[in-house]
């Protein structure tokens, strides 16, 4: 196993990364970048072990419910790339066992990539989303070929990929890009059924970071986001070779969407997780500002925070019943049930605007203008400043100060607005969680329900 230290050596392997019109030549002490390398050395320092042939927990496949419950939250703490590597893993596994009725020598690759990840500890990021040129024309009709990452050449040992995988959370804290495509491919579009693993150092990769990073000199104005951001990657696939051992499909378009839908379950089980946790904070943010304005009491304000309670307790019962109902393979290995785990996700982030909406209503304008810190610290404003932001003998202007700080920082700055696109984006889209909704709800019931009602079949009779 690797040490955090050991993984910022590791990230010194000549990978060409770049951020705001620069190449940077070492991520773990560039300013802003550094934050999120060590988010990632920290989770390594806290799952090191000197034991031969230890690996870290959280990278192996659940084994049975109680395995998946507690699997969660300890997922839940750790950085988001152990998120991401846990995630490819799962992916690639569970897929595995629909590619074996295509080639049986994709299991056996894929086997070994994942005992290599895990014995070499490496971190792994999902590269999923291409750039995909009009989302009216099918890959293989783009005017642009490279619009889905594709194979443009073949050579004895392996083949050459060419394309783009936009939006890749954490791309430069990673060793692997797992690269997959974004949906299905019909009969003539083998060249873009394509789904490998490519280390971030082979020579035409090129990852572009973008950040909602706080930039603030005075962390305290950024409560929630200082030292805890991960910059996405705008992944740049330029004439990339990559040997037969890391290819685990190429050319059976039938499958190329089997990558995608294994992830899209890992990947929405991880937000749904995060937003029950992100909820009940909405949730007592409300109620905190509410009772420092004083207006706890007033109903119009109630009835926002119970709609917001209501919300965030439905998509935590969504997130136990994925649990609850997992599914358990004959091996033992555990998969969250699809339907809870798709509906939860869909509501938590449909929803997830007009909670958002309701606590601004709640608290008012100070979100975005309360003064920081520091000048509360100023000895000419500061002491007019407390004065005027207390709302009585119970609530220093400070404590106050620091409640707006956190709504803001939460939902109406940087990371607030990166958040909100993201929860409607992350796993696909809202759409893509209708689709698997909608596979996986017994609609048979549901319409011998309604022929029931309507006294023309067995059904139950409503009342
Ligand atoms: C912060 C962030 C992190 C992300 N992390 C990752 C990651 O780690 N890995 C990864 O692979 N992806 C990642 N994503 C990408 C995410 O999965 C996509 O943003 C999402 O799938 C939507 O794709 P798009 O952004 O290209 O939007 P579009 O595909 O352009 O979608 C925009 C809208 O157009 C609709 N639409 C698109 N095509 C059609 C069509 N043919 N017909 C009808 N309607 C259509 C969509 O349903 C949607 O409503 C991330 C996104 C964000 C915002």
């Amino acid at each position: 196993m690797l040490t955090g230290d050991q993984y910022r050596e590791s990230l010194r392997d000549g990978r060409l990364t770049y951020f705001e019109g620069r190449q940077i030549a070492d991520i773990s002490v560039e300013p802003v970048l550094r934050d999120a390398v060590d988010q990632v050395a920290g989770v390594y320092d806290k799952f090191y072990s000197a034991e031969p042939g230890a690996i870290n927990p959280l990278l192996t496949a659940p084994n049975g419910f109680e395995e998946l419950k507690d699997r969660l939250p300890a997922l839940h703490e750790a950085d988001i790339v152990t998120n991401t590597t846990f995630q490819s893993l799962m992916t690639v596994l569970t897929a595995s066992a629909k590619v074996a009725e295509t080639n049986g020598e994709y299991v056996e690759r894929i086997n070994a990539y994942v005992d290599e990840a895990q014995r070499n500890d490496i971190r792994i990021t999902e590269c999923i989303t291409d750039a995909k040129g009009n989302r009216a024309v099918a890959p293989g009709k783009q005017h642009d070929p490279d619009a889905y990452v594709h194979v443009v050449d073949r050579q004895r040992d392996g083949v050459v990929i060419r394309g783009a995988k936009l939006h890749i959370t954490g791309a430069s804290f990673g060793h692997d890009l797992m690269v997959m495509p974004t949906k299905n491919m019909k009969p003539g579009e083998e060249e873009y059924a394509i789904t490998c693993a490519v280390p971030v150092s082979t020579p035409g990769v090129r990852i572009v970071n973008t950040t909602y990073a706080p930039r603030h000199p005075d962390s305290r104005h950024f409560p929630h986001t200082d030292g805890h951001h991960m910059p996405d990657g705008f992944v740049i696939f330029d004439d990339v070779f990559v040997p037969h051992e890391r290819v685990f499909l190429d050319g059976e378009t039938g499958y190329a969407a089997v990558f995608a839908h294994a992830l899209g379950l890992w990947e929405r089980l991880g937000g749904l997780a995060a937003m029950a946790d992100q909820a009940d904070m909405l949730v007592g943010l409300a109620q905190l500002i509410a009772e420092a304005n004083g207006l706890s009491r007033e109903s119009h304000i109630k009835e926002k925070i119970s709609e917001m309670l209501i919300h965030a307790t439905l998509v935590r019962a969504a997130l136990e019943a994925a649990i609850a109902h997992c599914d358990v393979t004959a091996d033992g290995a555990a998969f969250p049930n699809e339907l809870y785990t798709n509906a939860g996700k869909y509501q938590g982030a449909a929803q997830y605007g007009l909670m958002v909406r309701h606590l601004h209503d709640i608290a008012g304008g100070a979100v975005v203008t309360t003064p920081a810190i520091s000048d509360l610290e100023n000895p000419d404003v500061g002491p007019l400043l407390r004065k005027y932001l207390s709302t009585g003998p119970e609530v220093e202007g400070e404590y106050r100060a620091k409640l707006f700080h956190a709504i803001r920082d939460l939902t109406a700055d940087s990371y607030g607005g990166w958040h909100l696109v993201t929860n409607i984006q992350s796993g696909g889209g809202l759409y893509a969680q209708r689709i698997v909704t909608r596979r996986y709800y017994d609609m048979d019931r549901a319409k011998q329900l309604a022929l029931g009602a309507a006294g023309m079949a067995d059904g139950h009779m409503l009342i």
